[in-house]
């Protein structure tokens, strides 16, 4: 099984720290409406993850998606990393989204994916939140280490039956794969951009289980430039330096040109899914545990 799924962020950030100019917005409808045809084209349904504070100031969009029969998920309120965050804050924000989207499309939000997979280790205490606040599938475990998350301990790469106290949250972690002795991903954001689209191919022919994740921005090939170093500070919590911030330009922009192709490419040769309907098909019974 195939996992296709988006996380959808751009219109909001754009009107908060790019400029909020109005040629970026048609740029981001544009984008989207491609991928919405292609789906239709195919008869695909994807998990598009909302951020929370666009169902309130962008409801237009998640309505669109939501309309063409994507299950749409919670992708938090205002895209700040959660391990940066005290537990009421993160309860804050997550409540705060979730209601927001389910007021937007009139539906109960089941599943969710924290802005840069920001769930690990330190912070594991979030799954409690999410279940508190109606979540029952979540797609946020990267199981290696990177940039702002990551928790190499969680130990597995297919779907996965989480336990914290006494709760208990389906996960649908990333899918990665070892490169000279080190965990990556193949199937998603900057690693999409960065790998030949026949090894992303190899390499998802080697499971039966390939959750893909692409943000629209990832393919667009116009950059936003080298952030402020005040807006850099707030929004990755980490020093503003010309370092910083031309590292992560780099890193955001690599291989741009071709992903939207590339994506579309994909979408063409191969059978894709969305959460709510792999959800159905899983044994959970005999799915792997976790115990947190
Ligand atoms: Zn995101």
């Amino acid at each position: 099984m195939n996992i296709l799924s988006f996380d959808i962020e751009e219109w909001y950030l754009e009107k908060k720290y790019f400029g909020n100019h109005q040629a970026n917005y048609k740029m981001f409808d544009s984008y989207l409406g491609h991928i919405l045809d292609k789906l239709d084209e195919r008869n695909f349904k994807g998990t598009f993850f909302c951020v929370g504070g666009m169902a309130i100031e962008f409801p237009q969009v998640v309505k669109k998606i939501e309309e063409r029969g994507h299950e749409i998920g919670c992708h938090s309120f205002k895209h700040a990393w959660l391990n940066k965050m005290s537990k009421d804050e993160v309860y804050e924000d997550t409540r705060t989204a979730v209601d927001a989207i389910e007021q937007c499309i009139g539906k109960k939000v089941k599943s969710y994916r924290a802005p840069a997979f920001s769930i690990g280790q330190d912070n594991k205490w979030t799954f409690e939140i999410l279940a508190k606040c109606g979540i029952e599938r979540d797609a946020s475990v990267f199981p290696a280490v990177r940039d702002f998350g990551g928790f190499p301990k969680f130990g597995e790469k297919v779907p996965t039956l989480v336990s914290y106290k006494d709760v208990k949250i389906k996960e649908f972690p990333i899918c990665t794969t070892q490169i000279l002795g080190k965990e990556v991903a193949y199937s998603g954001g900057g690693y999409f951009r960065f790998f030949p689209l026949c090894y992303v191919r190899k390499e998802m022919s080697k499971s039966d289980y390939n959750m893909t994740y692409f943000h629209i921005g990832d393919l667009i090939p116009e950059s936003n430039g080298v952030m402020s170093k005040e807006d850099f500070e707030v929004y990755f919590k980490i020093p503003g330096t010309l370092k910083n911030r031309f590292l992560r330009y780099f890193k955001s922009n690599f291989g741009k040109k071709s992903a939207f192709d590339r994506l579309l490419k994909l979408i063409d040769t191969d059978d894709f899914v969305n959460i709510d309907q792999v959800d159905a098909l899983i044994d959970w019974e005999s799915a792997p545990k976790v115990i947190l």
